[in-house]
């Protein structure tokens, strides 16, 4: 197989893949691909036409009836064999990552992994469509339920998971029968042509997984395409809720999954070293740029003091540095851009800085350290704002009251946390708090493939979260058939609204 990695060219084109081929894009215009490590431009992008985002949809419009029609024990069998073959080519999908987003090869081994997890649950999509039967709904009728595709539908993703949120719509979409267009982040591209290839190679029809790159071009045109039945949307929230706005406004169903301000609650009775480990994982990991990272402590109590102090110590024994050297634990931010929005924070985002990443990292690349502020409260821009990066802050509270208060008034749901040693007031927050996602003495409570992913509030515009369940019901939609079988001799006309009884 051809892998991208192993272009010789200095810049390597990354084309589109359509119909199971690469497709050089016509338009003129691509965009730049980083190694953030290096801050040296790896790669250019195609950017993608109208005509071009057409092509594609028709592609997998014209796959749609025969992938449809293939036995449900078929479509088992290919999603086995690509789960077979991703497996196997984990390390080469994660170098990718590790090339292009940044974050070191063990993170992005373990993105590959959390997507597998959504590759094999909808290995089980014999078992997740079977409807419901009921017999002798009425006198010699039987009613019963099913579950079919909806056609051609898109998925546009964001560049911190370039790899696993792929994965969370693709699969499941195919699994169900639908085509698929996927328009990945122009910023780290390569690992979705690669998937592509390897679809191809378990078994997968022509036409039934392709790819378009692109910017607010492509999307555009996906959103307004008349054959693109629905489109799943992962990315900041002010993108989401356009994404959600047009792509409803143009009569397709759409989940659109947006950005995140996760707080983690330490309240005083929480072992004091776990929780800082905790948080010193859950802000720096992938450099902060995850929708689940913890971005705010609210330490309650006489907690805060002896909380810092943990965090302090722990964080000059972050190893930053290229992901691709296994000593590395933190890679680099995604842009140069980026990476000097995020340090902005260190400069006026309010609170006091108690770490300053600009001061002790890499000269190379786009790396900011880990760093801390103490003090922030809402109205803060630091506090305010998804900073995106590893930039931890700290706001202090004396209640627990306090401490839900701040979560349920944030604008975002996605996920928050809460360390304690008291199961009773765990399970008080369990019930209290208004996000999608919650962890219990577990800092990035993303749920495994069998339940489904999403926030609430700002970080979801829709009513189906990703994945699990819920993905199969995003990417089906229900019939239900009454049937009977009389005696045509019994037949009579009868204009009164049916009964059951
Ligand atoms: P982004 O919103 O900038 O981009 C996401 C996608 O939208 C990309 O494919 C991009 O090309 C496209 N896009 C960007 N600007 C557009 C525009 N003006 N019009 C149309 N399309 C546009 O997000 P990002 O920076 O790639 O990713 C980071 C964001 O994603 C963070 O806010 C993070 O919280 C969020 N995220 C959320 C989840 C979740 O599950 N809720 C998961 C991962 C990332």
């Amino acid at each position: 197989m051809t892998d991208v990695l192993d272009a010789p060219a200095a810049v390597k084109p990354i084309n589109h893949w359509i119909s199971g081929a690469p497709y050089a894009g016509t338009s003129g215009r691509s965009g730049p691909v980083f190694n953030p490590a290096t801050g040296q431009q790896s790669g250019a992008v195609d950017f993608a036409t109208v005509e071009e985002v057409d092509r594609a949809v028709q592609a997998a419009k014209a796959a749609f009836p025969a992938w449809r029609a293939l036995s449900i024990a078929k479509r088992a069998e290919i999603l086995f064999a690509i789960r077979e073959l991703v497996h196997e080519h984990r390390e080469e999908i994660a170098k990718h990552l590790t090339a292009e987003h940044g974050k070191v090869l063990s993170d992005a081994m373990g993105e590959v992994t959390r997507g597998l997890e959504v590759i094999e649950f909808c290995c089980g999509i014999p078992h997740l469509l079977k409807g419901g039967m009921t017999e002798q709904a009425s006198t010699g009728v039987d009613v019963y339920s099913i579950r079919q595709p909806l056609g051609v539908v898109a998925g546009i993703t964001p560049f911190n998971f370039p790899a696993m949120v792929p994965m969370w719509m693709w699969a499941p979409a195919i699994a169900c029968g639908n085509t698929f267009v996927l328009k990945p982040s122009e910023k780290d591209p390569s690992a979705s042509v690669y998937t592509a290839q390897l679809l191809k190679e378990a078994g997968l029809p022509d036409g039934v997984f392709n790819v378009v790159h692109g910017d607010k071009v492509a999307v555009d045109a996906i959103l307004e395409h008349r054959d693109v039945a629905a489109v799943s949307f992962v990315g900041s929230t002010p993108i989401a809720k356009y994404v959600y706005e047009i792509a409803t406004a143009n009569g397709k169903r759409c989940q659109a999954l947006g950005g995140a301000k996760n707080h983690m609650i330490v309240l005083p009775d929480a072992d004091i070293d776990m929780a800082a480990d905790a948080a010193v994982s859950a802000a720096y990991g992938s450099a902060g740029e995850r929708c689940m990272a913890v971005s705010l402590l609210v330490a309650v109590g006489d907690v805060a003091d002896p909380l810092i102090d943990a965090i302090k110590a722990r964080i000059p024994n972050v190893k930053v540095g290229n992901g691709m050297d296994a000593s590395s634990e933190m890679g680099p931010l995604i842009t140069r851009e980026h990476r000097d929005k995020v340090a902005s924070y260190l400069e006026d985002g309010g609170g006091d800085v108690l770490v300053d990443g600009r001061e002790s990292c890499p000269d190379d690349g786009f790396f900011l350290a880990p760093s801390l502020i103490d003090g922030l409260e809402p109205g803060m821009r630091a506090y305010d704002d998804e900073i995106f990066g590893p930039v931890l802050g700290v706001t202090r509270v004396t209640t627990y009251d306090e401490a839900v208060r701040l979560v349920n008034e944030n604008p975002y749901g996605n996920g928050t946390a809460i360390f304690t040693r008291d199961g009773g007031v765990a399970r008080q927050f369990q019930f209290d708090v208004q996000a999608g996602m919650v962890g219990i003495n577990v800092p990035i409570p993303v749920p495994v493939a069998y339940y489904s992913f999403g926030g609430w509030k700002a970080s979801l515009f829709g009513d189906r979260h990703i994945y699990g369940p819920e993905g199969i019901d995003f990417f089906t939609r229900g019939k239900v058939v009454t049937s009977r079988w009389p005696d045509p001799a019994t037949s009579t006309v009868d204009l009164g609204f049916p009964q059951t009884r």
